[in-house]
């Protein structure tokens, strides 16, 4: 864990690890703030938290790359020097591993994935992407490991981060059911027995699919947004702010 970033503020990761030589994947706690300027915060206040993120993370000011997310299925390629706005995408690739990426989250799932590194032989690719019950649907996350693979990646690595749980993510057995058709990981249950969707396991399952074993994140508390309070969660709390998923080279 990395240490405090200011006086009297708590760490904004729940994790933050290097996970391969160079390599950082980390997901933001609410303790970082809201990080999303579509939630109805005033903007400054995000921007504020953004930069102050940028610190925590060590990187340049500004540079952390985030995505304007619509639900679909496109993946933007970005490069440094370029534009800086937003794409109008949910996932995000940086062919070099050049550009910090962020993919914002509260309760969908966010996924860092990763070629190995150029010093070892790889493109140094890195990508976010953002999967909720239509990323699921839509195949966002094998798009996004195509995309890495057409640009030469052929070691990739992924880390889920947190996101609502299969036990907590209730939704109508119709829905459940026409999900499940298509990927069966999917299908859940809450405790007291109605129907539900594990996200997570349905984006295990189809990074497997595509060839990419998912890693552990190791953070303080429940992966689950909706059961640790240390998270955002819509369900819980809508409109109270986005977590990050974040990857970048050092
Ligand atoms: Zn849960």
């Amino acid at each position: 864990m990395d240490a405090a970033v200011g006086p009297g503020s708590s760490s904004p990761f729940y994790a933050n690890e290097e996970v391969r030589p160079g390599l950082r994947v980390a997901f933001t706690a609410a303790s970082a703030g809201n990080l999303a300027l579509h939630v109805g915060d005033e903007p400054e206040g995000v921007r504020d938290n953004r930069r102050r993120l940028e610190r925590a993370m060590g990187i340049t000011a500004s540079s952390l790359r985030f995505m304007s997310q619509t639900h679909s299925d496109r993946i933007a390629v970005v490069g440094s020097g370029g534009v800086t706005a937003a794409p109008d995408a949910d996932g995000m690739v940086s062919p070099r591993g050049a550009d910090p990426l962020a993919v914002l989250v509260a309760d969908c799932v966010p996924i860092v994935l990763a070629d190995a590194g150029i010093a070892e032989g790889g493109t140094g690719a890195t990508a976010v992407v953002h999967a909720g019950r239509a990323g699921v649907s839509n195949g966002v996350v094998a798009n996004a490991v195509r995309v890495l693979q057409s640009q030469g990646a052929t070691d990739l690595a992924a880390w889920i981060g947190p996101s609502v749980c299969g036990s907590c993510y209730e939704v109508p057995e119709a829905m459940m059911l026409g999900i499940a058709r298509d990927i069966p990981a999917a299908a859940s249950r809450t405790p007291s027995g109605t129907t539900a969707l594990d996200l997570p396991a349905a984006v295990r399952r189809q990074l497997a699919l595509s060839g990419v074993m998912a890693g552990e994140v190791h953070g303080a508390g429940s992966l689950c947004t909706l059961e640790n309070p240390a998270l955002f969660s819509h369900r819980r709390e809508p409109g109270a702010g986005r977590i990050a998923g974040l990857v970048w080279r050092t």
